[in-house]
């Protein structure tokens, strides 16, 4: 899944083609605190960081939502948090690859229909 997911990105642009994907213990706390955090981007470079829980709490739909929000973050270039840079993060996505992001559930998780990504590219 993550492995189609790097794929994806490798294709989708240049300044993806290097991204890593790890387990990370600042999520981990991070998403204790706050339940709906499972992955955040920028800590070290050009990494995604991921919680444990991520790979069973979350279907394809909201892990590739979550994944291309890093993305996102990442292809946006914006260090900062809050809500100018969540919402840049999802424009840069639909501006570049017509994504449409969708937070949906009682946590608002991201979701992204997968099949439709992987055949967009
Ligand atoms: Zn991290
Ligand atoms: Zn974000």
């Amino acid at each position: 899944m993550i492995q189609r997911l790097m794929r994806w990105a490798r294709k989708a642009d240049v300044y993806l083609w290097d991204v890593a994907h790890r387990f990370c213990p600042e999520v981990e706390k991070a998403h204790l605190k706050k339940k709906r955090v499972y992955a955040h981007t920028f800590h070290d470079g050009k990494n995604v960081c991921w919680c444990q829980d991520a790979m069973t709490d979350l279907n394809p739909n909201q892990l590739a939502g979550i994944c291309l929000h890093e993305y996102g973050h990442l292809l946006a270039g914006n260090r900062k948090s809050g809500y100018e840079a969540e919402k840049a993060a999802d424009l840069v996505l639909m501006e570049r690859f017509g994504i449409e992001m969708s937070y949906r559930g009682k946590n608002l998780i991201q979701w992204v229909n997968f099949k439709k990504v992987m055949r967009g590219i």
